[in-house]
């Protein structure tokens, strides 16, 4: 862990020092390196157009990186011509997706995220045993529309807040399970947890919850330099859960923070009266875009960087079976880099 005792900054006649405490670990995730790294090798493999049905990740630079290399995003797979190949982005998609496309002869790569895929495997499982899952997450989130998506309507239940879980008549109170989105607020959650277990004692959890190590490790190190920052960034689209989330964590400690999509969005007023800033990125944000923003305050400050590191990550996942091999004759593009 990285000490927070200021670095010493330059100073300069005409620009406010301004200390940067840059949050590690922040941007990318394994889930999404390896999402646009199989949308990259599809392309490869297959020449453009490839088809992406929904945003591949919650990115507008990553996905306008990719539109200008060949991909196509679509909302739904009626979009897609027969002949295309088309990625299923790393939220995941209920089970339909994959099996109209099979109806259709489409040729399908499934980016889902591994650990999401280990959520919608264990649903599958609890129904199969015979238990109604309470699922913790966000309505219309895609991830959510994908998890319930893998089992019967009606055998999962949508809880969203503390509130609700009084709310809850389910039809066997013993028999009851919890699951949970991948990107929640760890804090929140745990709150939204203790009172379920606390309503129904007997419901059933594989390891509390299941909110992904990229989620927990952000918002830990978004929570250690909110402590000894002024006021904070995030990088991240309006649509990320993660991101939205490292906010609201930063927000909690009592400091004020920004989403902000890229350095073009900067308020320059949100920065008055601020003498040290706190900046991090969520999963799907890559890093050029936290250097842009850097570059971005030294038109106007003397800035001084410091990152704080909370957690070192070395979590990376296998791409599908059948990409391998194109991988190997190949490098990673610079957006996959740049993570
Ligand atoms: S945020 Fe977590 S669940 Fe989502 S893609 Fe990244 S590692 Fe996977």
């Amino acid at each position: 862990m990285s000490s927070l005792s200021p670095q010493p900054a330059r100073t300069s006649a005409d620009k406010p020092v301004l200390q940067l405490l840059i949050a590690a670990p922040r941007g990318f995730c394994a889930g999404v390196d390896r999402a646009i790294r199989i949308v990259e090798l599809a392309i490869e493999k297959h020449g453009a157009p490839v088809y992406v049905r929904h945003e591949i990740v919650h990115n507008r630079f990553v996905v306008d990186s990719l539109r200008a290399k060949g991909a196509v995003f679509v909302e739904e797979l009626d979009q897609v011509p027969d002949d295309a190949p088309v990625v299923f982005s790393a939220h995941g998609v209920p089970k339909s997706v994959p099996a109209d496309a099979s109806s259709r002869g489409l040729e399908y790569l499934d980016a889902t995220c591994p650990l999401v895929s280990k959520v919608h495997r264990q649903a599958e499982r609890l129904v199969a045993a015979g238990r109604h899952i309470l699922f913790i997450g966000h309505a219309g989130h895609p991830e959510v529309i994908g998890t319930f998506g893998q089992v019967p309507a009606g055998a999962m239940t949508l809880v969203q807040t503390v509130e609700d879980v009084a709310g809850l008549a389910p039809a066997d109170p013993a028999n009851l399970a919890f699951l949970t989105q991948t990107t929640l607020s760890v804090d929140d959650t745990a709150e939204i947890v203790a009172a379920i277990q606390h309503r129904f004692p007997l419901v059933q959890s594989q390891r509390g919850e299941d909110i992904c190590y990229a989620t927990s490790n952000r918002q830990a190190a978004v929570k250690v330099i909110a402590a000894a920052c002024d006021a904070v960034l995030v990088i991240g689209a309006p649509n990320s859960s993660n991101s939205v989330r490292l906010v609201e964590v930063a927000e909690r400690e009592g400091t004020p923070a920004r989403l902000i999509q890229r350095a073009d969005d900067l308020d320059w007023a949100f920065l008055e009266g601020v003498a040290t800033l706190g900046i991090t990125a969520g999963a799907s944000a890559p890093e050029v875009l936290v250097r842009e923003l850097v570059d971005r305050l030294s038109t106007r400050f003397d800035v001084a960087e410091q990152e704080v590191e909370q957690t070192r990550e070395t979590v990376a996942f296998k791409l599908p079976r059948g990409l391998e091999q194109t991988a190997a004759g190949t490098t990673d593009s610079g957006l996959v880099r740049a993570a």
